[in-house]
């Protein structure tokens, strides 16, 4: 039996060692939040880790059904929100490097640890919230990026710069499969979310532009479900709505 702190979650293997976790536990939107796991000749990429500690040792589990036990381990969070980093420390606990854009390093934290604690009391109220989070700590990336970068792991992973959504977010590209991961970037299902601290919508959509640019077959949104490309543009109409 699934624990209640990791949600519904949905598996779809899209190529070859290449997953899509969708529907994982998220205390606030029905929608559920997602997460990929890239299995390479040598390596192991976790994209984001889920909202809850059972969310990120549900992921590692899951990704340890079909590891040999020598590769290398990365977690390249996508954006500092709560909803995709609680689960960290269950990867990174067994040795995982964690990449994360600078500037979202610069308020994991501090900032996550609040919003911990806030979420903790809404939890609160309906369930005992060590029941439902699990452990849940948070620590500092091990590398940060500042523009794009391309890392090669056993198969080329590109890291995007597309702060947006928030100051430090990054798309993952995986030519192999042609799927790219955008965080919260890219929504489907509901309208793209604009946070207090969203960078201007104009940033926001000129990154989202430079995305059309690739070779992609599939795209997973930081929410809804598993899309085809034409979802960026969805994205760009909504934001260009809102632009003063
Ligand atoms: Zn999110």
């Amino acid at each position: 039996m699934i624990h209640p702190g990791v949600g519904n979650p949905e598996v779809q293997e899209i190529a070859p060692g290449v997953f899509v976790i969708t529907k994982l536990v998220h205390f606030f939107a029905k929608i559920g939040v997602n997460a990929g796991i890239i299995h390479t000749q040598e390596s192991v990429i976790f994209i984001d880790s889920g909202m809850s500690a059972y969310s990120g040792e549900y992921l590692w589990n899951l990704a340890k059904e079909r590891m040999e036990g020598d590769e290398a381990i990365y977690l390249i969070l996508t954006h500092k929100d709560t909803d995709h980093c609680f689960g960290m420390n269950e990867i990174r606990k067994h040795g995982a490097t964690v990449i994360a854009h600078e500037r979202a390093a610069e308020i994991l934290q501090g900032a996550s640890n609040l919003s911990r604690n806030l979420i903790a009391q809404r939890i609160r109220k309906k369930f005992h919230p060590e029941d439902m989070l699990g452990p849940v700590v948070l620590s500092q990336p091990d590398q940060t990026i500042t523009g794009d970068t391309t890392l090669n792991l056993g198969d080329e992973i590109q890291l995007l710069a597309i702060p947006g959504h928030t100051p430090g977010d990054i798309a993952v590209y995986h030519p192999r499969s042609k799927v790219l991961f955008t965080g919260d970037a890219v929504l489907e299902g509901m309208d793209p979310y604009i946070r207090p601290d969203s960078l201007s919508l104009k940033t926001w959509i000129q990154n989202l532009e430079r995305l059309k640019d690739l070779d992609i077959e599939w795209i997973l949104p930081g929410h809804g479900a598993l899309s085809k490309p034409d979802i960026i543009e969805n994205n760009i109409q909504f934001l260009m709505s809102k632009q003063a």
